[in-house]
């Protein structure tokens, strides 16, 4: 059977009777949209951020998008972000009418290089959207000095960093507001799609609340600017009630896979392999496990003969897909970005990945470094 980068069946096994009743409870509940899960689920995760508000909605694009759009962002606006992200956060930007405008990225951990913001930002810049990508957050002391001196919101992508923290605050508590996905692969994972966007700010949390749900305050209302439907399913935030109990718990499991790469693999870097660094104030929740080699395709291809499928996140940086061509980024333009996308690789990282399964990951990666 081949090894794949992230699975949920072994997590499904040990959980199954909690899940199955969190199904249960909301079929007998008599309510199956924006029901009692809905807002459980929303006030359970604004009080484990020491947030005042979170809305729940369909998905993390979307949560993005909305995010955006609450905190004003519209046509004729510019967001500036990194093109090292998986392409939802900038299709979100496009989905809310703005530009996005990207800055590279650091060499050491792969996130946005904060120095390079404040030439970025232009009379036309609303918003500040940095993404705490793989697990761990973005340098935020900078961001928000810039975001002060300029008038800008700052939107945390947090998509990937559910539980991570930052001079020991969490993620989503960084900025005006936070988007999350809670997309199955996810720290903190549904069982199909769900997102969610949280924030201190009452006016902005009701606006959210309104573009949820076609623009309207309650049901039966009027509609006072047209949004669409974005909620969250019913059956998903009872799961991720449950789940969310459980969230320090699969953060540690994923800590715990962590340091098994290193112990297993930690003594490659003289041979071109270099694992996670963790950024002084960083706790890093490693929602992907992402390594780099300058001998990326011939490593993934040497593994593959011992039926496992590695990952690239990601393969095409966001300014050189076809569909973003007319943002007009020259191939060069993100020289950081552009050469990590040749040479980094995900490793299997969830936290119930079987201790054998990642050994015999270990011994094929070490195979293949060492043959490469
Ligand atoms: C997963 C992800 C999203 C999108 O979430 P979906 O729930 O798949 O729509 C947005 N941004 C980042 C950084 C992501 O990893």
């Amino acid at each position: 059977m081949t090894t794949y980068v992230w699975d949920y069946l072994p997590e499904y096994e040990a959980e199954r009777e909690d899940l199955l009743d969190a199904v249960e409870t909301v079929f007998r509940s008599g309510r199956l949209v924006l029901g009692p899960s809905v807002a459980g689920f929303e006030e359970e995760f604004a009080a484990y951020h020491g947030s005042a508000h979170c809305t729940g909605v369909d998905n993390g694009t979307n949560a993005v998008k909305l995010g955006l759009q609450a905190l004003g962002v519209g046509p004729g606006d510019e967001v500036i972000t990194v093109s090292n992200t998986a392409a939802p956060t900038v299709v979100a930007i496009d989905g809310a009418g703005a530009t996005p405008v990207f800055v590279d990225i650091r060499e050491s951990d792969f996130l946005m290089d904060t120095d390079q913001v404040a030439a970025a930002v232009t009379p036309r810049t609303k918003a500040l959207l940095p993404v705490h990508l793989y697990g761990q957050c973005v340098d935020m002391a900078p961001l928000r000095a810039i975001a002060e001196r300029h008038g800008l919101a700052i939107l945390e992508d947090c998509a990937q960093a559910h539980g991570a923290r930052h001079h020991g605050e969490l993620a989503g508590s960084l900025g005006d507001a936070a988007a999350f996905s809670f997309y199955p692969t996810k720290v903190l994972g549904a069982y199909g799609d769900g997102g969610a966007v949280l924030t201190s700010d009452p006016d902005i949390d009701a606006a959210l609340r309104r573009l949820r749900y076609y623009g309207m305050e309650k049901t039966y209302y009027v509609v006072q600017t047209p949004g669409h439907n974005s909620r969250l399913d019913e059956v998903q935030a009872e799961i991720l009630r449950r789940k969310l109990r459980r969230l320090d718990a699969y953060v540690a499991g994923r800590r715990a896979v962590a340091e098994r790469y290193r112990e297993g693999l930690g003594d490659l870097a003289g041979r071109g392999l270099l694992l996670p660094s963790v950024t002084e104030g960083n706790d890093h929740v490693y929602y992907v496990y992402v390594v780099r080699h300058p001998r990326r395709d011939a490593i993934i291809e040497h593994v593959k003969r011992h039926d496992i499928a590695l990952n690239i996140s990601y393969p095409w940086p966001v300014h050189t897909n076809s569909g973003f061509a007319h943002l007009g980024y020259e191939r060069g333009s993100l020289p950081v970005t552009e050469r990590l996308a040749d040479e980094i690789f995900s490793l299997p990282m969830y936290p119930s990945l079987p201790a054998g399964l990642q050994d015999k990951v270990i011994s094929a990666v070490r195979e293949a470094v060492l043959s490469v």
